[in-house]
């Protein structure tokens, strides 16, 4: 297969599998420059299947460090209501929302931690109905990748240089099944398989996980009436969509105020362009009490700082080590790819599908049944071939999920 048709599978999977765009849809595409070809042909494939409109908003990282080393140093919060307007207008058109991400993940090491703390924090303030409606599945939305020369240096540093965008692109091209001739019907055997593993635990009804690794005892209690989520989703309108490609976890809701212990972190985390290396937390009562970091502390503290609930943990996430993209080895510094890697958590909001009527609650009823809430929503890695993960059960008996990293059912 050329690279040509292995992009053109990726762009026929990105619309059927993953968007699933309907006719006489909107679709809104974010996307750095590099993404081009591949967002051309996926404009190709939406307008094919009947897409009315496909608006693309291409991002430059030359344009966006330019901003942090030239813009006036109080306008880092400032984030332009008439587009988030704009895309909230489009959401709620019943429009479709992609997202290409394959920025480069060191673009802002060195830049102020201030300034680079305010444009996240302006940014998701604009932006929070629009996220509140993604978070939601209000609508068909995907994340995906494209390869660039900024990221695929990062990913192989050693390789000659011309070489690195076409290997970065061959990792991509695994791990999203799109080196596949069937890859429509590769992803539909995936798919059930994951069904099949949140069916399993929604029926164990565990009240809590227990996770045993180095660095790592701890106790993560589950929302009341969580429910394990993974692969296909339905939106509002009843169409079913896959919101990332790739995605090898079944995840669901952590309780916001019962998870007690420590966790180590089993990869770095990429987060606002910095790295964070070798960290851990620990959790009194649902809250991060401590912090430590070999690398990028600053960075993780500020997180924290967010908001109430960014100390707190929004999503849990399971993942077998043997996943195809933990056996490529590779540490793509991309949180789509890495966390399809490793079990993982996420501090801060918690997805309101995750518990029973969750979507329809009011804010204070979804706390009630601990759902966190936060502007920020930012997944860390924690799985390795080392970690042991018990469900407990409401009478306290343990039973075991996994076994150095594999599934134990
Ligand atoms: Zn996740
Ligand atoms: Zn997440």
């Amino acid at each position: 297969m050329t690279l040509d048709d292995k992009l053109s599978n990726y762009a026929d999977l990105i619309v059927e599998v993953g968007l699933n765009v309907q006719a006489g849809q909107q679709l809104m595409a974010t996307a750095p420059l590099e993404a081009s070809p591949l967002l051309a042909k996926v404009t190709e494939a939406a307008y094919k299947r009947g897409v009315r409109y496909v608006h693309p908003f291409y991002n430059d990282d030359a344009v966006t460090l330019a901003r942090f080393r030239y813009a006036p140093r109080d306008s880092f919060d400032f984030y332009p209501d008439w587009l988030a307007r704009g895309m909230l207008e489009m959401l709620e058109g019943n429009g479709a929302r992609l997202s290409i991400t394959g920025n480069d993940p060191d673009l802002l090491k060195g830049q102020d931690s201030d300034a680079i703390a305010a444009s996240q924090k302006g940014a998701q303030m604009a932006l929070k109905p629009f996220m509140g409606k993604i978070m939601k599945d209000a609508v068909n939305w995907c994340v995906v990748a494209t390869a660039t020369p900024a990221w695929a240096a990062k990913v192989f540093p050693d390789a000659p240089e011309e070489e690195r965008v076409g290997k970065l692109w061959d990792a991509i091209f695994k791990a999203v099944r799109a080196d596949r001739d069937d890859a429509v019907a590769a992803w539909q055997e995936h798919l059930a398989e994951l069904e099949a593993r949140r069916t399993h635990l929604n029926g164990c009804r565990y009240s809590a996980l227990h996770y045993r690794a180095p660095g790592t005892d701890l106790l993560l209690g589950l929302a009341d009436g969580h429910i394990w989520k993974g692969g296909a989703t339905r939106n509002d309108a009843g169409t079913t969509f896959v919101a990332n490609l790739p995605t090898e976890e079944v995840f669901t809701a952590p309780h916001r105020g019962r998870v007690e212990g420590t966790v180590s972190s089993s990869k770095p985390l990429s987060y606002g362009g910095q790295l964070i290396e070798d960290f851990s937390f620990t959790f009194r009562d649902g809250r991060v009490v401590e912090v430590r970091a070999a690398q990028g502390e600053d960075a993780l503290k500020r997180l924290l700082e967010t908001d109430e609930g960014a100390a707190r943990l929004g999503e849990v996430a399971l993942v077998p080590h043997s996943s195809p993209i933990s056996q490529s080895g590779l540490l793509f510094y991309n949180t789509l790819f890495d966390e399809n890697a490793a079990s993982h958590l996420a501090l801060g909001r918690a997805y309101r599908f995750c518990a029973e009527g969750g979507t329809t609650m009011s804010d204070d009823e979804a706390k009630a049944v601990g759902l966190n809430d936060s502007l920020t929503h930012v997944d860390f890695m924690i799985g390795s071939g080392e970690v042991e993960i018990a469900g407990v059960r409401e009478d306290g008996r343990e039973e075991p999920v996994m076994r150095a990293g594999e599934w134990v059912f």
